[in-house]
């Protein structure tokens, strides 16, 4: 479509992380045909009012989101907003407004036409005043809250190597741990020793006896006064941490509205559960908010006859945030299963009966559990300083007993249907203009996050789109 502008819309969900931070959820992407518009040319685009109409009544009116609206600029050189581009912008601003109760918020966006450079900025909804924010495509870029760069902490010496960049970055990431048993306490161990100091810990179980060949450093005296399980987790971090962390123990059910609302708010997700029903909310809650998810798991399989070798596996999960597939389409999970969890206890102790429910009692061992967490450790490490590309998913199982990981082949999960993950992206697109790739490729996988006070002092580094 050389010889004339492009644009596309992004259709966000908005999610106030805290008073002064909004994170934007991309969850629909459109790119309108050269049949939308009235009107193509170099000069200007306009788009036909009735498709207009539609598209913000379906995304905006309906799904209550807000609208980015981007386009495109000629040229290699980093745009910039043209005086039209403001002043219809402006307009734009005011006119959603004034069409829409719910007063969605325009975000706009100019891309040069590479689509590798951008500018995006956020109207106020009288469509006089602009706040710039920047844009960047990391999954894991938590939203910062300082700009002061901290010096690297004497006790991580040894890890500078990866960089006083990547060391801050794990400083400032937070992470949601649900299932704070044999694999999560072991895990949250060694990512806290890494250098992760915010955390959510989701667990609604004790410590009890038969924890305590797996959990470190947990003791009969914990057991004994009855220890919520998220409460042993949290001081595990703060023995690393006396100051400087901040964890938030939750012993609820990841059902439960609070444990979820909390859980959006993380830049990462981790589940460590042994049962399919959480795992499954943990993916649901992973694809709502757009937030990274990492699931891991252990497998012990004893066959009766004395003579067949134990069968121990480690699974490493991590879907990838475009919604290609899903640890429901993947077969991560059993969702009879899930739903089994779920249901009443009544029906759970007919179908337990009946033979319907494993995993209860699971057996497990520490070494495997460690095998599990440390390599779940290691490639958050990856995503965070960007030595692993993710953006296909990951799924690893580890054989023990024939010394072998193996490496789900990710391509043949894509699945285009699924209930859960299928991607919202309206196909509009006459498929000779290529959306910018992050939005493309994986169209949930950005969050726009902005302070606003910090803002008002125009710095720009403070502000970002992820
Ligand atoms: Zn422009
Ligand atoms: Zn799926």
């Amino acid at each position: 479509m050389s010889g004339s502008q492009v644009i596309g819309f992004l259709f966000c969900q908005r999610h106030q992380l805290a008073k002064q931070t909004i994170r934007y959820t991309p969850h629909a992407w459109v790119v309108p045909t050269p049949d939308c518009y009235e009107h193509q040319s170099a000069s200007g685009l306009v788009l036909k009012q009735q498709f207009h109409q539609y598209i913000l009544d379906t995304y905006l009116r309906s799904r209550n989101l807000d609208v980015v609206h981007v386009h495109t600029h000629f040229g290699d050189e980093p745009p910039t907003f043209s005086p039209i581009d403001d002043r219809h912008e402006a307009e734009y601003a005011r006119f959603l407004a004034f069409c829409y109760r719910q007063k969605p918020r325009l975000i706009s966006g100019v891309f040069n036409e590479s689509l590798e450079k951008s500018e995006f900025r956020l109207w106020d909804r009288k469509g006089i005043e602009h706040q710039q924010i920047s844009f960047c495509n990391s999954w894991f870029a938590p939203i910062n809250t300082t700009t002061v760069p901290e010096e690297t902490e004497s006790i991580f010496t040894r890890q500078q190597v990866f960089g006083t960049a990547v060391q801050q970055q794990l400083g400032q990431l937070k992470v949601a741990l649900i299932g704070c048993g044999g694999i999560g306490a072991v895990f949250a161990e060694q990512l806290a020793r890494l250098g992760v100091k915010n955390w959510i810990l989701v667990d609604p179980d004790r410590l009890e006896t038969t924890n305590l060949n797996r959990m470190p450093a947990a003791t009969h005296k914990m057991v004994d006064q009855r220890w919520q399980k998220t409460n042993y987790v949290k001081w595990l971090i703060k023995k690393v941490y006396t100051i400087g962390s901040h964890v938030q123990a939750l012993p609820l059910s990841v059902e439960d509205e609070e444990a979820k609302r909390t859980i959006a708010t993380a830049d990462l997700i981790v589940v460590a559960t042994d049962n399919h029903r959480s795992r499954q909310v943990a993916q649901e809650l992973a694809l709502e908010y757009a937030r990274p998810l990492v699931c891991l798991g252990t497998h012990i399989e004893i066959k009766p006859d004395r003579d067949s070798r134990p069968r121990l596996y480690c699974r490493v999960t991590v879907p990838p945030l475009g919604g290609n597939w899903c640890l429901m389409c993947g077969n991560m999970i059993n969702l009879q299963q899930a739903a089994l969890e779920s249901a009443p206890t009544e029906i759970t102790d007919l179908a337990a009966k009946a033979g319907y429910i494993d995993g209860i009692d699971a057996p497990a061992v520490y070494w495997l559990n460690s095998i599990c967490a440390s390599q779940g450790v290691g490639i958050i490490h990856g995503m965070v300083s960007g030595f692993f590309d993710l953006d296909a998913g990951l799924d690893w199982i580890y054989d023990f007993a024939n010394l072998n990981w193996l490496k789900t082949d990710t391509s043949h999960l894509h699945s285009s249907d699924c209930y859960f993950c299928a991607d919202d992206i309206s196909h509009l697109s006459d498929g000779r203009y290529k959306p910018p790739r992050s939005a493309q490729v994986s169209p949930p996988q950005e969050k726009i996050a902005f302070s606003s006070d910090v803002m008002e002092q125009t710095n720009a580094a403070n502000s970002f789109v992820v």
